[in-house]
């Protein structure tokens, strides 16, 4: 199990490097968002959404909680912040079995419903303009996403 560790220095600095990542995703596999209101999780996933050729633009979907796009893939962005202390399952599995790609904000709170084999990202508050994004790979695949990263 790989951890890699990257600090970035601005918004944008956040944003190429989601890019990047999202330009090594392929469907099915899913990313977990961990980090306090404001650390930068959905700054994060419009980056991503970008490198998987999703041209509209992504914003919260804190009301919806699920929102697909369509890029080279589809992606599905989940913000299950106002499912803490609910156990509800709003059929995440249909998502996380599907075709594109997930990325699930504040995703300690569907614990359960978590695939095993999934990229954990964890987004933490160092100054105004700097943030720590640490990312864990939970499945071969994501092992060779990691190294691929490093490079
Ligand atoms: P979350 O979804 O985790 O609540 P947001 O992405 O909505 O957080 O907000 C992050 C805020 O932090 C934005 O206002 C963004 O401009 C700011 N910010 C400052 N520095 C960074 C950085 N290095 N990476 C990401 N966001 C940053
Ligand atoms: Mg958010």
């Amino acid at each position: 199990m790989t951890t890699i560790t990257w600090t970035t220095h601005s918004e944008e600095d956040t944003k190429q490097f989601a890019e990047k990542l999202g330009g090594l995703l392929q469907g099915g596999d899913v990313l977990t968002l961990e980090g306090d209101l404001g650390a930068g999780k959905t700054t994060f996933t419009k980056g991503l959404a970008k490198g998987l050729g999703v041209k509209r633009t992504v914003n919260s979907p804190t009301f919806t909680i699920i929102k697909e796009y369509m890029g080279r893939i589809p992606f599905y962005h989940m913000d299950v912040y106002r499912l803490e202390d609910s156990d509800e399952d709003l059929g995440f599995e249909e998502f996380f079995n599907g075709e594109g790609v997930t990325v699930v904000e504040w995703s300690q709170f569907i614990e359960d419903y978590l695939p095993e084999e999934r990229l954990e990202l964890t987004i933490e508050y160092v100054d105004d303009t700097s943030r720590k994004i640490s990312i864990t790979a939970r499945s071969n695949h994501f092992e060779q996403v990691c190294k691929e990263m490093s490079t």
